[in-house]
């Protein structure tokens, strides 16, 4: 299925679907029924405890974990499809991990540059103006240059952001990319985030900055053991939180 184009996605439908996914690692049952709705412009958090099946969710939204059951559809691309067309995807949900994957012998504009130039074949000229503003955006003018060991983890991270935007993605996943950060760097990989969210860019991030989430999430899901336990606008979760698992999970992070 070729999916719908970025630029003419205006559904009042959900950007992102994920209906009863259910994930099993051999007989180990990491996701047991998830569903909720991202939509357009919205930025989602998952929060909850290591091993509560998170990254696996994510991965599955982006095809590089296969679905054991249920659906998931992003803007109209059904990811589950045995018959998806991975570059469809591609050039509709961006990735961004808690290491940044850089190629350590490019630099910061090459690293841009490279899924436009290779794998969408665009031309050059263009993916170099475009990989140019990109690193403005994030905040790296002046470090085309630099290769990814002269970077600090956050610029680093800003760089691997910029990379994902690069191929013009509908919908940007972040798997707790300020995990292995400075505590120095985290503010200003959030900063460009909240930036993206404020110029409307559907977000979807697992994450353990409780703040962040707090002011910047319209909506948090709290998972425990494969399992979305409660969610609602950070105003209500954070302060009123129904269920024990998420009162006592937030009370060890807040
Ligand atoms: P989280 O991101 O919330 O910490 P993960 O999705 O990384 O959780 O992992 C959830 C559980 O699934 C963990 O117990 C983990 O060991 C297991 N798991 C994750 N990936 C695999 C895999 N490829 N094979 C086997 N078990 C896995
Ligand atoms: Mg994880």
């Amino acid at each position: 299925m070729a999916g719908i184009p970025p630029s003419t996605w205006t559904s009042d439908q959900p950007i992102v679907r994920v209906s009863d996914v259910h994930k099993s690692f051999g007989t180990f049952e990491v996701l047991k029924g998830i569903s909720f709705d991202v939509r357009k412009g919205e930025v989602v958090c998952i929060i909850g405890p290591s091993g509560s099946g998170k990254s696996t969710l994510i991965r599955c939204i982006n095809a590089l974990v296969p679905v054991t059951s249920g659906t998931i559809r992003v803007a109209g691309i059904e990811v589950a499809d045995p018959k998806l067309d991975k570059l469809a995807l591609r050039r509709t949900v961006g990735m961004v991990f808690q290491q940044y994957n850089l190629f350590p012998h490019k630099t910061a504009l090459a690293n841009v540059m490279m899924a436009p130039l290779h794998v969408l074949g665009q031309n050059r000229a263009e993916v170099e103006v475009r990989a140019r503003a990109l690193l403005a955006k994030v905040r790296l003018a002046g470090k085309e240059d630099a290769y990814p060991g002269e970077l600090s983890g956050g610029q680093q991270q800003r760089v691997a952001i910029a990379r994902s935007l690069a191929m013009r993605p509908d919908v940007m996943l972040f798997d707790e990319v300020t995990a292995a950060l400075d505590p120095e760097t985290v503010k200003e990989v959030l900063v460009t985030i909240r930036e993206l969210a404020e110029e409307g860019m559907t977000c979807l991030l697992v994450t353990h900055e409780m703040n962040f989430a707090r002011e910047v999430a319209d909506h948090v899901y709290f998972t425990d053991r494969g399992v979305i336990v409660e969610h609602g606008p950070p105003a209500t979760l954070f302060s009123a939180a129904q269920d024990e698992r998420t009162r006592r999970f937030l009370s060890q992070v807040l």
